[in-house]
């Protein structure tokens, strides 16, 4: 699976392997034996994302000194996918919750939840879908927020968010009513934390998916949320979503990452038995091997650079991001044609890492609005 190029990159390259090495180990001995409950959603694995939690996972992107480096992050999140996808997601979900809070100006909120946060003492995630696609001229914002005394009165509904709960919190933006505006850089929008045990938050659960029920996933309502100054992570919010959204797009490469290392890992377990037929199938581990390395590598080295601020740094965010999304989808198709019958037995893991592919490339930014980014820019 590439591995000598992987070793390499994690020898030279991987400032603390030891979170990493930690995280894998826990996924190893307490996150595989939940994977298929995680994946027919009747497991929601809280316990471990705190486990992971406690290892440092959530917490080593956001450094109490010095510049932010999201390397160990997204290896972390990679081993974690290597078992199971949708607590990657999590681990997403999770990672960009401290991103938002680390990175606020509002020092109560950071002081409040930072610690909580990025221990897991506290789980969360991202409701930034609609608003990223708002500030990319694909769909207007959902959220609605009305200026009280104090802070804001926010109503609307957001139809997806993951890894939530009742006593779980998570970053989303709304516009300032009479202040419409769909493009990035104009005012009106206002980013803050929502508090899901506030009893005018409703969560309703979602209709199955392909997969990822297991990652707390529901539709939000918010029917008068009064959102206090304490709860505001930007305000305005584009110049901070500027900020934050390469690290946003690059922590997603986590997700990729672990799912094309556990696609070689399938195609390889094959290979004795089938590897005289396989090998007239066009694509090889040994190409995925490569090819993970080259996005290992590339991750890596944006990764550690993350407020940068230069159009081209952005463009190969985008650009890294899309090509994560398509490697993922190729590797689990290529997965399944190795495995043949095997792979097609529900309690095999091919066809599970087929359907956590397809969700790399659609959440978003999906592949289509990485394809538009990449148009317009
Ligand atoms: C399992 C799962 C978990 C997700 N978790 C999160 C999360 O944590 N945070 C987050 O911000 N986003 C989340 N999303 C949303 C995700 O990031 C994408 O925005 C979504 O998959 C659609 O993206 P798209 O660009 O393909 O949009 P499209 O599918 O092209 O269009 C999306 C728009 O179409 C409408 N729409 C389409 N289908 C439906 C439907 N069934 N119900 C209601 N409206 C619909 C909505 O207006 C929606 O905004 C999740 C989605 C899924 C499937």
């Amino acid at each position: 699976m590439g591995s000598l190029a992987l070793s390499r990159v994690e020898a030279s390259d991987q400032p603390a392997p030891s979170i990493a090495g930690e995280v894998a180990r826990i996924a190893r001995e307490q996150l595989a034996p939940l994977a298929m409950g995680i994946d027919d959603g009747s497991v929601y694995p809280a316990d471990v994302m705190r486990k992971f939690g406690e290892v440092g996972a959530w917490g080593s992107h956001m450094p109490p000194e010095g510049p932010a480096d999201l390397r160990c992050a997204i290896q972390a999140m990679a081993a974690i996918g290597e078992v199971c996808g949708a607590t990657a997601f999590m681990a997403w979900c999770q990672n960009t919750l401290v991103w938002y809070a680390g990175n606020s100006t509002n020092l109560k909120l950071a002081k409040r939840f930072g610690d909580g946060f990025s221990t897991g003492r506290v789980l969360g995630g991202t409701g930034l879908s609609n608003p990223m696609k708002s500030f990319f001229g694909i769909e207007r914002l959902k959220l609605k927020g009305r200026k009280v005394d104090g802070g804001y009165i926010v109503r609307g509904a957001l139809p997806w968010v993951s890894n939530l709960g009742p006593d779980h919190y998570f970053g989303t933006i709304f516009e300032r009513e009479g202040e419409p505006g769909i493009a990035s850089g104009e005012p009106g929008q206002v980013m803050f934390l929502a508090d899901c045990s506030d009893p005018a938050i409703t969560l309703t659960p979602c209709k199955p998916f392909l997969a990822m029920d297991g990652t707390g996933t529901y539709g939000v309502q918010f029917r008068d949320v009064f959102v206090p100054d304490e709860l505001i992570l930007a305000d305005p919010a584009a110049p901070f979503v500027k900020k934050i959204r390469a690290g946003f797009i690059l922590l997603q490469a986590g997700m990729a990452l672990g799912l094309i290392r556990d696609c070689i890992k399938i195609m390889d377990e094959v290979g004795g038995p089938l590897g005289h037929i396989n090998r007239y199938l066009p694509q090889q581990p040994v190409q995925f091997g490569e090819l993970a390395a080259e996005l290992e590598a590339e991750t890596m080295a944006l990764a550690r650079d993350p407020y940068n601020e230069e159009e081209t740094y952005w463009r190969k965010v985008i650009a890294l991001r899309l090509r994560a999304g398509d490697a993922s989808v190729a590797a689990a198709h290529a997965a399944m044609l190795h495995c043949g019958a095997r792979g097609y037995l529900k309690s095999h893991r091919a066809q599970r890492r087929l359907r956590e592919a397809y969700f790399v490339a659609i959440v978003t930014p999906a592949t289509k609005q990485l394809r538009k980014m990449l148009a317009d820019s």
